[in-house]
């Protein structure tokens, strides 16, 4: 039988600015923002679009590991009740 194991772990704060312009935000003003085709904000802008490509990476890794996920129980987490996932068997059929 052949079994993988994938453990999908992203936590990255990344806080960044153009020294030239500081007002330019790749998410707002897009491409077309950039002024004089200044390196920096064409760097922010690429970042910006691999921040986006990686969340759809990551939503499409989780719509396809969906079928294969099992929910690892919360150790030490008693005090914090699921709301969204009722004991089995405690709602009518
Ligand atoms: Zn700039």
């Amino acid at each position: 039988m052949f079994q993988f194991n994938y453990k999908l772990k992203v936590a990255e704060r990344v806080k960044a600015k153009c020294e030239r312009h500081p007002r330019y935000n790749p998410e707002r003003d897009g491409r077309g923002g950039i002024k004089g085709g200044c390196s920096t904000c064409f760097s922010l802008f690429d970042l910006h679009q691999a921040r986006l490509s990686l969340d759809a990476a990551h939503r499409d890794f989780l719509r396809r590991a969906l079928p294969w996920t099992r929910v690892r129980q919360p150790r030490n987490r008693s005090n914090a009740p699921r709301q969204n996932d009722p004991p089995f068997g405690s709602q009518p059929l």
